[in-house]
């Protein structure tokens, strides 16, 4: 990992919360490692990185085994990516955030698995924006009750939104989906829901996100440069 790519985007990241006259530290950088091998993510941490995104249980299952928490203090996963059923039990042991809640029944698989191990799981609802994609996700009149549903599973802690919208060119495409789950998150907020993050930007358009409220955005090529898988 490159020493100047990372200060480059934190760079990047202050000037567009400052530009949307937000504060800087209410934006966290998830350092997405799907495919790097752990010699980076050891220089990533080194370098200061802290919460690592990965999009497979079973590959961040191999690295968090090769970078235990006492020698990496601090040291946090969250999974990104879609999460099926028969990997809930390895995901709950391993993740400190899943972003990728998608259905009541993984909601409550999660829920089982949690309450368990008397963990309390903080997840965040994925949302699909764009139904042309063959994206995961819960589609947008579905949010409302599966935030009920969740509110009622005790070892799950729902804290945002998450979404991902089709890849463009230019960001500012994609300026309007990032808008929308923010207005999704207002409108559940007005029904009594608290959900303070949105996990939203990737490498081509953090920025953009960050101005459209993102409080966790995902990055993994700007960082660690092109995936060859
Ligand atoms: C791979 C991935 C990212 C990071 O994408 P980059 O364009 O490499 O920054 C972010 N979010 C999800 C869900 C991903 O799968």
């Amino acid at each position: 990992m490159r020493e100047e790519a990372l200060s480059a985007i934190r760079r990047k990241m202050d000037a567009a919360a400052v530009r949307a006259g937000r504060r800087p530290e209410e934006v966290t950088l998830v350092a997405v490692t799907k495919t790097v091998g752990v010699a980076m993510v050891r220089e990533a941490f080194r370098a200061g990185l802290r919460i690592f995104g990965e999009n497979r249980v079973q590959e961040a299952r191999e690295k968090a085994g090769q970078l235990p928490e006492e020698e990496y203090p601090g040291i946090r996963w969250h999974l990104i990516g879609h999460l099926q059923k028969n990997k809930v039990k390895q995901a709950v042991q391993l993740f400190d955030l899943i972003h990728s809640v998608d259905s009541p029944g993984l909601a409550e698989e999660l829920h089982r698995q949690a309450e368990r191990t008397g963990k309390m799981q903080r997840v965040l609802v994925q949302v699909k924006l764009s139904p042309e994609e063959t994206k995961h996700g819960a589609a947008e009149q579905d949010l409302l009750p599966l935030l009920g549903r969740v509110r009622q599973l005790g070892a799950l802690k729902v804290e945002g939104l998450m979404t991902m919208p089709p890849f463009f060119d230019d960001p500012e495409k994609a300026r309007p989906y990032f808008r929308k789950l923010r207005e999704l998150r207002d409108r559940a907020e007005k029904e009594g829901f608290r959900l303070p993050e949105l996990s939203m930007g990737m490498s081509d358009d953090f920025e953009v996100a960050i101005e459209e409220g993102a409080t966790l955005v995902r990055i993994g090529t700007a960082l660690f440069g092109e995936r060859s898988g």
